[in-house]
């Protein structure tokens, strides 16, 4: 069976990124997304089954033991982590997968999948994350600055990452990330099967 394409999209908190995976993931039907476990609790508007699993900590623990995740962490005090179950769904199936993960969960698939493409979004600006992470209204001072030492952290993992978007624009930013994963899917190492079929014809 052909493996699918996974593209795994990684952000500072602030950066845009959740908009942009939504609005792709609305005009690239045959990708699908990759629903995350976490302790954390829903904010408002979040809908459980579609934006995460949400389970408490104790549940979160028991399916560590049992070895449900490919990778998980604990962020800003609460559990995420990638059900393995999705990628023997969807990926190995051959079908697409568009998942959202912090760089250490990142990390963790590239080693365990190939096949995988890696996308960092970054706001246009320092100035601007601050001003976006302030805007978000339904956090603590403390949150915010935990979340923007974090997105110091991960700024360092940039280098690895196959391809950058700098979200000026939001139209522009999942323009561009419907391009990379098109691109991705016209690769002659894709598509060497298929290829081969036809010049045998
Ligand atoms: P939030 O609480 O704002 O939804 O997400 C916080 C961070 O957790 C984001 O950077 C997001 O990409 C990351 N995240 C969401 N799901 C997962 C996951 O399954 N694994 C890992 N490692 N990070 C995740």
């Amino acid at each position: 069976m052909k493996q699918g394409l996974f593209i795994v999209v990684s952000a500072p908190s602030g950066a845009g990124k959740s908009s942009i995976c939504r609005k792709m993931l609305a005009v690239c039907p045959s990708i699908k997304f990759s629903i995350s476990f976490t302790s954390r609790p829903p904010r408002p508007k979040e809908i459980n089954g579609k934006d995460y699993y949400f389970i408490s900590r104790e549940d979160f623990r028991k399916r560590i033991k049992r070895g449900e995740f490919i990778e998980w962490v604990e962020n800003y005090g609460h559990f995420y982590g990638t059900p393995w179950k999705t990628m023997e769904k969807y990926f190995q199936k051959g079908k697409d997968l568009l998942l959202d993960v912090e760089p250490r969960g990142a990390k963790k698939i590239k080693r365990k999948f190939k096949g995988g493409v890696f996308v960092f979004v970054l706001p246009p600006s320092r100035k601007e994350l601050l001003k976006r992470l302030k805007k978000r209204g339904h956090e603590s001072e403390p949150i915010i600055q935990a979340r923007l030492a974090q997105a110091e952290r991960e700024l360092k993992e940039i280098s690895w990452y196959d391809y950058i978007i700098f979200n000026k624009d939001l139209e522009k930013a999942v323009d561009q990330l419907r391009s990379i994963y098109i691109a991705e899917k016209c690769k002659m190492s894709g598509l060497r099967g298929e290829v081969k079929k036809f010049i045998k014809k």
